[in-house]
């Protein structure tokens, strides 16, 4: 059984006393690292404030910990920002290993030296394995080093990190080079094991042959990372794929560093062109609304900071804790969706995150009340998340602020609002939490508008689940706009109308109305096969990555499938496929589809961006460009050799159809179509399944003459191809809108691409984002493409817009188009056909 016993701390340095939440550094001040104290020395010489041995002593000499054999770890940090330093200015006296004595000399420093070049002499001493403490002297403002400073209950087991039980197969992060100047020292490593906390797996942190408990910040530190410095993460658990995701997120970020890389570049957000009456955010739910304007402001809350009994103040956490537990759980059985439900499930987790409570717990200790210390607790944390340049954190940030805003409401014993509605609602907030958009009246609330939130948001993801139109990002003169002002909610558009015209009102409505009928009547006409007005057939299949959207394709009117994305077999697990588990697949899907439709299935286009826990892959500076596809399966051929065996087993099913993604040289193209007449062989099949390429490299484009003889048919990958044609990366936030595939460079590379496919008679497909845009449906009819293979849902919109082109015009279309300069003349003349076309049609069924 653990047992405690009191232990004293001594000041490790002479100086004046400082309160933690005065130090102008928020890893200090939020206490993420841990609790203690801050001094301002007057000394130059750092003293073990107790006896134990040095656990860490990071390699530039400012900051080490100690941990006692109760096993109390104390970490000191001389200075603020002197990792920078690189050593100078420090002196260890002490060796990492070593057992030293309280008082003992551990580090000297030059602090005139550090007073010109680091921020701050500021020096922490801080309880990071947790242990509550008090001053021995309350009041006490200047210390003397070696003075008796501090009193703490150490528990012979010790407080650190708890030992990692989770067990199951390990899941690996590609290997990370760290971004960080000074690598994982104390501010990042605090950084990263806090969010690890936020996860139930278990986390590791590996460089070369050491790892670290990813939980324990100086674990994390003894690693003793350099920039540069490859590492990797691993997790054993229920959220172990969620954590690795977070964290090397976080990693390739800084782990909230100001780091030079492009994932931390800030994306510039231009100024929203701001009128009297219209407001510009973007879409984070889509669909159009008029109504009134309802401000929603936050509940003012009044926290009283101390307390005189902390065992009540503590029984009130529990308590409130218990509550919320119950609510959200009642609130996750009743939701409306799965969507609804897995939010409150997340909240619920967030409650029972062992490192809050242990920071609201030590609050307590000291003397403050239960809601100031839970309240301080969650907003430092959620602060903290949303400083550190991932999008994923700062969500969870929000649903920090949310879950702990649900907390202090049930300590105060205070009633939420309720809210009395008008009809026609749009809500205008500064954010909307989860808890209250689930709770929202979608009777009286027609739509909402946010300054924060993005749209990938667990707000946009609920108003999308309960079908309202949202827009966030608004500017903040957003939440002057005075109540039951009427406002036109264009989320398509991203706009926001302040009194608008009947008009427009009126426009809107009747773009909606139509918007929905003409929805229900592709969806009726879903069957009907893709044939132009006079005439040319052209097949619409899918894009799917799985059973179930093979069979709801089918059920849209889908003529097969024109990309099967294989990887959704691979990716996501710990461990490869067993040939049994990926043959099933293969041929349940190839049954959905059956032996009259087409199945491509293109095999594995993982690596690079994408790449697999379970094929260890170098890291890459530029994926993009690198071991991708093809490439990477030719390089890795019983990987290939297995897929191709899975895929053969359900030949006959379907029309069964290989692809390969990537290819730029005709060698891969022959290496792997070797590899299959092997495979087929060797499973004793007579026929071989057609093979394909994708055309998703420009060099492939331009040497599709030479490709055509040998291929069975040409898939052109747009995405790709648009991102290789422009230079441009596809993910690239602030290139998004000039990522467009509609740029002549690349209609160029699809003419003549079919040009050559055509004249060795083989087909084209396109499978790129491009197929699913309606407006360029009648471009790509009049290049020629034989196949449109879309994302499901579309599947019934593409069809009936091919039922209303006449090719003869899509034809001269397309010779117009692409002798233009620019994607936006492109559109521009795309959308005059468009108009026409819809007049023309009118003309022609009246
Ligand atoms: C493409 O690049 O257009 C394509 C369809 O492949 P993916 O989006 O899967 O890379
Ligand atoms: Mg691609």
């Amino acid at each position: 059984m653990a047992t405690t016993q009191q232990l004293q701390l001594l000041a490790p340095l002479s100086g004046v006393l400082m309160p933690l939440d005065q130090v102008p550094d928020p890893v200090f001040s939020s206490r993420v690292i841990g609790d203690g104290v801050c001094i301002d020395p007057t000394s130059q010489t750092l003293c073990a404030p107790l006896a134990g041995v040095i656990s860490n002593l990071q390699h530039s000499g400012h900051a080490l910990s100690i941990t006692s054999e109760h096993g109390v770890q104390v970490l000191m940090h001389i200075g603020l920002d002197t990792v920078n330093l690189a050593g100078q200015g420090f002196t260890r006296r002490v060796e990492e290993g070593q057992q030293v004595e309280a008082g003992q000399p551990l580090i000297e420093f030059d602090a005139d030296y550090l007073a010109l070049n680091a921020r701050s002499l500021l020096t922490l001493m801080l309880v990071v394995s947790g242990e509550p403490f008090s001053l021995l002297t309350p009041g006490l403002i200047a210390v003397e080093a070696g003075q008796p400073l501090l009193r703490l209950d150490a528990c012979e087991q010790g407080a650190d990190v708890a030992e990692q039980t989770e067990s199951g197969p390990a899941v690996f992060s590609r290997p990370v080079s760290l971004p960080n100047p000074n690598g994982l020292h104390a501010r990042p490593a605090a950084v990263f094991a806090q969010a690890a906390k936020a996860f139930g797996a278990s986390i590791y942190l590996h460089k070369q042959q050491s790892s670290a408990n990813g939980k324990s910040l100086v674990a994390i530190m003894a690693l003793q990372t350099a920039y540069d410095d490859k590492v990797q993460v691993s997790a054993v658990g229920a959220d172990a794929e969620a954590a690795i995701a977070v964290l090397s997120e976080l990693l390739l970020a800084g782990c909230g560093e100001a780091v030079s890389t492009v994932f931390a570049a800030p994306a510039s957000t231009p100024l929203a062109p701001l009128s009297q009456t219209l407001l510009r955010g973007v879409c984070a739910s889509a669909g159009s609304a008029f109504g009134q304007v309802v401000q929603v402001a936050e509940q003012h809350l009044d926290i009283i900071e101390t307390a005189t009994d902390p065992r009540r103040e503590q029984a009130t956490l529990q308590r409130a804790l218990g509550e919320a537990t119950q609510a959200l759980q009642s609130l996750g059985e009743n939701a409306s969706g799965q969507v609804q439900a897995e939010i409150f499930k997340a909240h619920q987790e967030l409650l029972e995150d062992p490192s809050l409570l242990e920071q609201a717990q030590a609050l307590i200790e000291t003397g403050k009340s239960a809601a100031f210390a839970w309240n301080s607790a969650t907003r430092a944390t959620a602060e903290l998340f949303t400083r550190l340049g991932s999008s994923l954190l700062a969500e969870r940030a929000l649903d920090l602020a949310d879950v702990g805003q649900r907390v202090l409401k049930l300590i105060l014993g205070v009633e939420d609002r309720d809210w009395v509605l008008p009809e026609q609602a749009i809500l205008i907030a500064e954010q909307l939490t989860p808890s209250q958009t689930a709770g929202l009246d979608t009777r009286k609330v027609l739509g909402f508008a946010t300054v924060g939130g993005g749209a990938t948001s667990h707000v946009a993801i609920l108003a999308r689940a309960l079908g309202l139109p949202a827009i966030c990002g608004l500017p903040e003169q957003v939440l002057a706009v005075p109540a039951g002002t009427r406002v036109l909610l264009d989320a398509d558009q991203g706009e926001l109308h302040l009194d608008p015209e009947l008009a427009a009102i009126e426009r809107l409505q009747a773009r909606r109305q139509q918007q929905q009928q003409r929805h229900q009547q592709d969806v009726q006409q879903a069957t009907l096969a893709a044939v132009t007005r006079d005439g040319h057939h052209i097949e619409v299949t899918a894009n799917v990555a799985s059973l179930a959207e093979t069979e709801q394709a089918v059920s849209l009117g889908g003529e097969g499938v024109g990309l099967l994305r294989s990887e959704f077999l691979y990716q996501q697990r710990s461990v490869a496929p067993s040939h049994e588990e990926q043959a099933a697949t293969y041929s349940a899907i190839a049954n959905a589809l059956g032996p009259q439709r087409n199945l491509v299935v293109r095999t594995l286009d993982v690596g690079g961006d994408k790449p697999l826990a379970y094929v260890p892959m170098d890291s890459e500076a530029n994926p993009f460009l690198g071991m991708r596809g093809i490439r990477l399966c030719l390089e890795r051929p019983q990987l290939l050799r297995e897929q191709l065996r899975a895929i053969l087993a359900s030949a006959g099913l379907a029309r069964l159809h290989i692809m390969l993604p990537m290819v730029t040289q005709l060698s891969e193209l022959r290496l792997a179509r070797h590899m299959l007449e092997e495979e087929a062989r060797a499973l004793g099949l007579q026929a071989l399944p057609k093979l394909g390429i994708m055309i998703e490299v420009p060099a492939a484009a331009l040497l599709a003459d030479r490709f055509a003889p040998e291929v069975d048919f040409f898939s052109i990958g747009t995405n790709d191809l648009t991102q290789y044609t422009l230079a441009m990366d596809r993910d690239h936030p602030r290139l998004a809108s000039q990522a467009d595939s509609f740029h002549p460079a690349v209609l160029r590379l699809i003419a003549s691409t079919v040009q050559a496919a055509h004249a060795h008679g083989k087909w084209v497909g396109v499978c790129g984002a491009l197929a699913s845009e309606t407006l360029a449906v009648p471009l790509l009819l009049g290049l020629g493409v034989d196949e449109l293979s879309v994302s499901v849902p579309l599947i019934p919109a593409i069809k009936a817009t091919v039922r209303e082109a006449l090719l003869q015009d899509c034809q001269a279309l397309a010779e117009q188009v692409l002798n233009l300069e620019s994607a936006e003349q492109v559109r521009e003349a795309l959308h005059r056909h468009q108009a026409l076309a819809a007049v023309t049609s009118l003309v022609v069924e009246n």
